[in-house]
């Protein structure tokens, strides 16, 4: 098929779908086939225009609708997000790669910021202080802080822009999402379904592109704050950009995780979760442990064995057919994270297992990449300091825990890491001393619930805000403070002195 009879999917603007001004197109593939199935519109400066001026119209109406009319719309989204989240979970697929069961489990960690924030009054209550000089009262209220910029990356299609959106619309933000252009049907399915779940138009929209689309949304003057999450040289970027704007900005990066796994582990406890957080998703997880810490010994030796007697009963291919790991986003990516594993070689790790010989159960030319497993790497080598993004981990010996816990801590990235053991007091000090904003305790994927917020340290957030729970709400809220004054007998006179309380 010739790239011009693709379907192209377009923008969402004011509440209806927009073809553009532009002529420039991506293409948009099918991984687990290997072909481009349909191509995406690359949004124009104009574009960007419209869709920030559907925001910026919608704003006023929105921002003033009762919070019960605006809690009431959440709940509509949360019950057809929930009816409907099978067939959402099937695009994912379609474009990302990632197995079916796996996108569904994106959903749900998407519905679970929208069931938070079908209570979001709740979440932006100021505070109210009577009498704080004689007949004054100081009060503070939470506002919206107007039209928001949300960018996000290609591999958590719609969990990412739902780690955002519910709380940015509940609290009485209007939206302009600019998803990745690799798999960026969920953002429009997304804007339709709230659509029909009563939103407004104009309160949510979908600008499709590139650094084009992601450069205009920096400098408009009427997009008051930038979330963003992809890789760090982006998110620094970003940072920088929206910051100099003078925009509220919240810019996550990327991540290299490690597990620290002891010798008191449960070691069959610590192998499932290496298989399940260094696999899943074909590692293309911001979460995915890439780095398992062993503290040298002859446990260290059994647990590389019990990961590659696991690794031999994964089943590699279409996302579809009920496979445990689908292929990689691209061929591009997947042939950079296969030219890891010559540097692998080359710098002297050993090749336990090599996802190179995977034998799919999927079409010849789907970006198939199997689990591979590392040992003895080394920490000098690019494999251990390049976030790869694929299903390759990498065992590192250390003599120590403290070690271990030094190795951790000098990384760059900081954005989650886990420690496995059955020493209560180890743990307790792994937990003080690790510098990582996410931590597992025998647990290898510790994404906060939605009622805490989720945000790495170090180069894996640029700024001082998290996705969601509190941080979320302050993050799309401001906060103006009000003192107040009703008048009585006792008001009056004049002094040019600042205004104090003690009296
Ligand atoms: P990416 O940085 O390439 O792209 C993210 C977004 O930025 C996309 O919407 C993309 O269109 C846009 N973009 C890309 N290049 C740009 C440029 N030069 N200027 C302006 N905008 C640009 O990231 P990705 O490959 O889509 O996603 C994977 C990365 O995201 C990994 O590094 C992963 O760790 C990270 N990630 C982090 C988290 C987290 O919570 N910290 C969560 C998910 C993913």
């Amino acid at each position: 098929m010739s790239n011009d009879s693709l379907p192209v999917i377009g923008h969402w603007i004011g509440g209806a779908r927009a073809t553009g001004t532009s002529e420039r197109t991506a293409p948009v593939y099918d991984p687990a086939l290997g072909e481009e199935t349909k191509r995406v519109a690359l949004a124009a400066p104009a574009d960007v225009d419209a869709a920030v001026a559907s925001a910026s119209a919608a704003f006023p109406a929105w921002r003033d609708l009762s919070m019960a009319r605006r809690s009431s719309i959440m709940f509509a989204f949360r019950e057809l997000l929930n009816t409907r989240k099978n067939e959402l979970a099937e695009i994912i697929t379609s474009e990302h790669g990632k197995v079916v069961s796996d996108a569904l489990g994106e959903i749900m960690r998407g519905l679970e910021v929208v069931e938070l924030a079908c209570g979001f009054p709740h979440l932006i209550k100021g505070e109210h202080s009577e009498n704080a000089s004689t007949g004054i009262d100081v009060y503070s209220i939470r506002q919206p802080v107007g039209v928001v910029g949300i960018i996000s990356p290609f591999n958590f299609p719609a969990m990412v822009p739902l780690w955002f959106l519910p709380v940015a619309i509940a609290a009485g933000n209007t939206v302009v999402l600019k998803p990745s252009e690799k798999d960026p049907s969920a953002a429009v399915w997304l804007a339709e379904l709230f659509t029909e779940a009563g939103l407004p138009a104009g309160v949510f929209n979908v600008l499709h592109g590139d650094k084009e689309a992601v450069d205009g949304l920096l400098m408009h003057p009427d997009v008051a704050s930038i979330s963003f999450v992809g890789s760090t040289p982006i998110a620094r970027y970003i940072y920088e950009t929206a910051a100099k704007t003078g925009k509220r900005v919240q810019a996550l990066g990327g991540a290299k995780n490690h597990m620290l796994v002891l010798p008191d582990a449960d070691l069959d406890l610590a192998a499932d979760a290496a298989v399940n957080a260094g696999f899943g998703s074909a590692g293309e997880r911001c979460m995915a442990i890439s780095v398992a810490v062993v503290v040298d010994g002859p446990h260290a030796d059994a647990f590389v064995e019990k990961i590659a007697s696991r690794m031999a009963g994964l089943t590699v291919g279409d996302g579809r057919r009920g496979c445990d790991m689908g292929p990689l986003v691209t061929r591009a990516h997947r042939d950079a994270v296969a030219g890891y594993l010559d540097i692998a070689a080359a710098d002297g790790a050993t090749i336990v297992v090599d996802g190179r010989d995977v034998q799919p159960d999927g079409a010849t030319d789907g970006f198939w990449l199997g689990p591979t497993l590392l040992d003895d790497v080394s920490t000098a080598s690019r494999v251990y300091t390049d976030e790869i993004f694929g299903p390759v981990l990498a065992v590192v010996r250390v003599p120590s825990f403290e070690e271990g816990v030094a190795l951790i801590n000098a990384n760059p990235y900081g954005n989650g890491t886990a420690i496995f053991t059955n020493d209560g007091g180890a743990a307790r000090r792994f937990q003080h001393e690790i510098q990582v904003g996410m931590v597992g305790i025998n647990i290898p994927i510790p994404v906060p619930v939605a009622y805490y917020s989720f945000g790495g340290w170090k180069q894996s957030l640029f700024g001082d805000a998290k996705a969601y729970g509190r941080h979320g709400f302050d993050f799309f809220t401001r906060e103006k403070a009000i003192t107040s004054r009703w008048l009585d007998p006792s008001h009056g006179g004049i002094d040019l002195g600042f205004p104090q309380t003690n009296q």
